[in-house]
């Protein structure tokens, strides 16, 4: 149940609302819109009955089931749809948000190269993975916490933040002090002690749609983090497993409006994972932007021949200069800017 208060309520209205809900043995998450205030309650639902007896307070406007399976994240929540502040950088407002980098942190030159190319070209924030997490415990695991300071000190050097996969709860002190956002993998898209423990932080988190995931697990999976108290979390749309070879991935744009429909919370497309395939980033990144997605996070390598992990998928800097001079009037042509 939401309980949805009237414009300009008083701290101590909103707090009374708290205390009764929690009386009632639910939990109360305040979620403070532009225009108004609401309170979701989270519980055993055979007690919403009695919820709706807040709607005799004054300053109560009116208390509404929300029918869907996740509750915090549902667009009824918030209306207007949510922005998430990575270290100044907004995602979800009417600027599209372009994340980029390497797919893999490989060197102090390597990462410092992707993050002064990408920012020339018009990136907002910096990626490149420390922890990797590979098919096989053979291939190239990472820089770990080295790569993690090379990222950061690039990041710091182009003037960008930074985002980087997390895949060890265990890590997440290293994490907060290093990144401005923590990637959860689609491999671990449901890792619910990862999320939980991504719950308990304030950082924001770009969760990754697990390849095998409904767009209802997805959420379900956003609704760990959120009920945790992170009310910072960013969808990321990278594609899923079908019976197709011929690309890594399905990239499944119907998932963009139908999420967006679904959910307040911002979402976001990966062309260079959900493909596979170099040459089809650029394309499909400005089929994201045209069916609604809030970013992009796209693959960049200084020299992708020699890249480490996901050669095939980066771009090279020049191509990604050019993805973003192609962007602009269509994220014009849908009403948002870049
Ligand atoms: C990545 O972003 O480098 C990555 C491993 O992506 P995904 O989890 O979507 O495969
Ligand atoms: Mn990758």
């Amino acid at each position: 149940m939401i309980v949805v208060l009237k414009p300009h309520v008083t701290e101590e209205q909103i707090a009374t609302v708290v205390r009764m809900v929690e009386e009632l043995d639910y939990r109360a998450h305040v979620i403070r819109g532009v225009e108004r205030t609401v309170v979701a309650c989270v519980g055993d639902e055979r007690g919403d009955h009695q919820l709706g007896h807040l709607e005799s307070l004054a300053f109560v406007d009116r208390v509404m089931p929300v029918l869907r399976s996740f509750k915090l994240a549902a667009r009824e929540v918030r209306p207007e749809g949510s922005r998430i502040n990575v270290n100044g950088v907004e995602i979800g407002g009417k600027r599209i948000t372009v994340i980029a980098g390497p797919c893999a942190v490989e060197s102090k030159e390597q990462v410092e190269a992707a993050a002064v190319a990408v920012k020339a070209g018009g990136a907002h924030l910096l990626r490149g993975g420390a922890f990797k997490p590979r098919t096989s415990p053979y291939a190239f695991q990472g820089m770990e916490d080295e790569g993690l300071r090379l990222l950061e000190a690039a990041g710091h050097k182009a003037g960008l933040p930074i985002v980087t996969e997390i895949m060890d709860p265990h890590d997440i002190d290293l994490f907060v002090e290093h990144a401005d956002m923590l990637q959860v993998g689609a491999r671990n898209a449901q890792n619910f002690s990862l999320l939980r423990r991504l719950g308990r932080i304030k950082k924001p988190v770009l969760l990754k749609r697990g390849m095998s995931t409904k767009l209802e697990e997805f959420l379900m999976a956003a609704e760990y983090i959120l009920s945790e108290g992170n009310p910072n979390v960013v969808l990321c749309e990278r594609g899923i497993r079908t019976f197709e070879t011929a690309t890594r991935n399905t990239l499944d744009l119907n998932a963009v409006p139908l999420l967006k429909q679904w959910t307040h919370l911002p979402v976001i497309v990966d062309p260079s994972h959900g493909t596979g395939i170099w040459s089809l980033v650029t394309p499909m990144a400005l089929a994201s932007i045209a069916a609604g997605a809030d970013g992009l996070l796209i693959e960049v390598h200084p020299d992708p021949a020699v890249a480490r992990s996901d050669g095939p998928q980066q771009l090279k800097p020049e191509r990604f200069t050019e993805l973003m001079k192609l962007l602009a009037p269509v994220a014009k042509a849908v009403g948002r800017s870049l």
